[in-house]
């Protein structure tokens, strides 16, 4: 099988599948246990911690910020932005977020919140804009660092310090689960997801920056410094510890097969590439014109290749986010999302372009 839908998941790696066996084996106790089990678990917890901290690239006091373990990234950005105290203050936001962060800020505008939503397509220093866009009163910004669909993505450092210059008080939460371990992050709050960086489904966190207050969405037995209740479970926070630690983001090799999938897509007539240079090169999103997404990705599912239509959320159905990067309707019916991982090589690439160009020929004869 060709599996290029690493931004839909990514398959465990080794290192994290014999973490979580061990973890099961071994360190089983509860976090919350008088006895040494549940003192192990704290410890694995503690130094998980210190991997996702040190794994957003956060900068100087990099390690003092609080690290809540999740369910994932859609909890985390609830997390996030349920549990701050916005005041009746103003957001300022992207139109092409992920709908976990998207439908929240919809239900904060209902409850009143005044919302400005900014489109990477109306702006050439997208940064800038949003930061242009804060005032006195924007209690919030919410940004993603790496759009899941075209791979653009975000100066977050860049970001974040135009943001605190216009106001120092305003919030800045990253969704950064496309990001993470793949560029240097920042924010007051930051979301990132296992199972996108080779973990297992099931496991998230919330960067909290020092100095930041959150009310919990789960309440209960008090796990997680009030924070987040439920029982930690260890065993996923082994595997999503040792996949961060043995994580390596190829970029040279992302460059590679992005330029020959480029260079063979030239070759087909009428296709057009919505991934821009402002992207990762790991995510190539185009369409072909002419060609539904869903007849593309079931003639390549014959050859055993698995891509993605937009966002593998949004389930087949036409993605609002290409908008935000000024694709027609009709160009996002036909759009087909390419996204690597570290094993993917340029046979594969080959295989996928053959079997495009032999759908194409095939539909347009
Ligand atoms: N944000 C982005 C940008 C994503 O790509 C995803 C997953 N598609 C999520 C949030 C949700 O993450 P999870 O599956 O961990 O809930």
């Amino acid at each position: 099988m060709i599996y290029l839908d690493n931004a839909a998941t990514t398959k465990p790696c080794a290192e994290c599948i014999r973490a979580v066996n061990e973890t099961m084996e071994n360190t089983f106790g509860n976090a919350s246990s008088l006895h040494k089990l549940g003192t192990s678990s704290i410890m694995l917890i503690s130094r998980a911690r210190t991997a996702v901290l040190r794994g957003m690239s956060l900068g100087k006091n990099q390690l003092e910020g609080n690290v809540l373990f999740t369910s994932g990234a859609t909890e985390s950005n609830n997390t996030a932005l349920l549990g701050i105290n916005l005041r009746n203050g103003k957001i300022v936001t992207t139109s092409m977020e992920h709908p976990s962060q998207a439908k929240v800020i919809n239900k904060l505008e209902e409850r009143g919140h005044e919302v400005i939503r900014l489109s990477p397509k109306d702006h050439d220093d997208f940064e800038k804009a949003i930061a242009d866009a804060v005032d006195e009163k924007t209690a919030l910004v919410s940004c993603m660092a790496v759009n899941n669909e075209t791979g653009f993505c975000v100066d977050v450092k860049r970001l974040y310090n135009a943001v605190k210059a216009k106001n120092p008080k305003t919030l800045v939460h990253i969704d950064a689960v496309q990001g993470f371990l793949k560029i240097p992050l920042d924010g007051d709050l930051i979301s990132v997801s296992g199972h996108k960086v080779h973990a297992t489904k099931g496991i998230g966190a919330l960067y909290i920056k020092k100095g930041v207050t959150l009310s919990p969405l789960l309440l209960g037995g008090g796990q997680q410094n009030d924070l987040r209740s439920g029982t930690e479970p260890v065993e996923l926070i082994a595997g999503f510890e040792a996949a961060i630690n043995a994580y390596e983001y190829k970029r040279e090799l992302f460059e590679i097969l992005k330029a020959q999938l480029l260079e063979r897509l030239s070759a087909v007539q009428d296709v057009k590439i919505n991934s821009n240079e402002k992207c990762l090169p790991n995510i190539v999103n185009f369409s072909v014109r002419g060609v539904r997404s869903e007849i593309m990705l079931h003639s390549l599912e014959e050859a055993d290749i698995c891509v993605s239509s937009g966002s593998a959320c949004s389930k087949g159905k036409t993605s609002g986010v290409l908008k935000a990067f000024g694709v027609s309707d009709k160009d996002a019916d036909c759009a087909v999302r390419v996204s690597m991982c570290a094993d993917n090589t340029e046979e594969e690439i080959e295989l996928l372009c053959d079997k495009i160009a032999q759908t194409v020929k095939n539909i347009r004869r």
